[in-house]
C-alpha cells in the first residue's frame, strides 16, 4: 500500500480529454508496471448504454436514477483489465456506438452517476494496483495519489486521431460538458505531471511517464 493513501493500494492517475491518447499509454503503462488497467470512461460509457437501452430521455435525472438504483454495476479483471458487467451483461461491444458518443457527457454530469463511479473506482483500488484514465481521476477519485498525469493534444491532433479510428465523435462537444459541469469537471490536478502528445509517439510518452514514476520513487 501507497502511505500517501491510507486504505488504497498505489493508483498511477491519467487524466485528459478526449482522443489525447490516454488510453493507448494508460494501457501500456499498466502492462509494463503489472498493474491493473482501468478506464473509468468505459463505466460512465456503460452507466449510459444502459439508460438508453432502457428507453430513458438523458436529461430525464429521476427515470435515470430509478434505474440505476435497482441496476447491478460491477467490475471484474480480466487480463490485468478492468470489465463491467451491467445487470451480468458485458456491453464492452457496445461502448463505443455513436448513441453512447453523443450521450455519455450528459449521463456523466449527473453527481449520482459521479458517486457511483467514484465508489467502483475507490472499491477497486482497495485490492489491486491501478493505473486509472479518466477525466477526474487526479482532482477527485484519488486525489491523494502522488502519481499524476495530465494527457493532452492539440484539438486539431485529436480530431485526426478520432478520424483514424473511424468514429464519429463530436470531440469538441464533449470537450466542452466535461470541462464546464458544475460536478467534477475536467481540470488539471495542480500537482499533475503535464504532457503534450500531439508530437509524440505513444512509446515516448510512456517512457517520459515511467522515468517521472521512478524519480519519484515508485518500484519499477
Ligand atoms: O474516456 P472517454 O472518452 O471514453 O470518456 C467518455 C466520457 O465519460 C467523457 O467524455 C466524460 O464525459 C466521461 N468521463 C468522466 N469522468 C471520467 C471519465 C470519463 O466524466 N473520469
Amino acid at each position: 500500500m501507497h502511505s500517501s493513501q491510507p486504505g488504497f493500494h498505489r493508483v498511477v492517475a491519467i487524466d485528459g480529454p478526449a482522443a489525447s491518447g490516454k488510453s493507448s499509454v494508460a494501457r501500456e503503462l499498466a502492462r509494463r508496471l503489472g498493474l491493473v488497467y482501468v478506464n473509468s470512461g468505459a463505466i460512465y460509457r456503460a452507466i449510459t448504454w444502459h439508460v438508453l437501452e432502457k428507453g430513458i430521455h438523458t436529461e430525464d435525472i429521476d427515470r435515470i436514477a430509478e434505474v440505476l438504483e435497482s441496476a447491478t454495476i460491477s467490475c471484474w479483471v480480466q487480463d490485468s483489465e478492468s470489465r463491467i458487467l451491467v445487470d451480468n451483461f458485458d456491453p464492452a461491444d457496445h461502448l463505443r456506438d455513436d448513441r453512447v458518443n453523443e450521450s455519455v457527457s450528459r449521463v456523466s454530469r449527473f453527481p449520482m452517476v459521479r458517486e457511483i463511479v467514484t465508489q467502483k473506482l475507490r472499491e477497486h483500488a482497495r485490492s489491486d494496483n491501478l493505473v486509472v484514465e479518466g477525466r477526474d481521476i487526479g482532482s477527485v477519485v484519488f486525489p491523494d495519489t502522488p502519481y499524476k498525469f495530465y494527457v493532452d493534444a492539440s484539438p486539431e491532433v485529436r480530431l485526426q486521431r478520432r478520424a483514424a479510428q473511424g468514429e464519429r465523435d463530436e470531440i469538441a462537444l464533449r470537450d466542452h460538458a466535461d470541462f464546464s459541469r458544475s460536478v467534477s469537471p475536467l481540470v488539471i490536478a495542480e500537482d499533475a505531471y503535464v504532457i503534450d502528445t500531439s508530437h509524440l509517439t505513444i512509446e515516448k510518452v510512456v517512457r517520459e511517464i515511467l522515468a517521472r514514476l521512478k524519480e519519484m520513487g515508485l518500484r519499477i
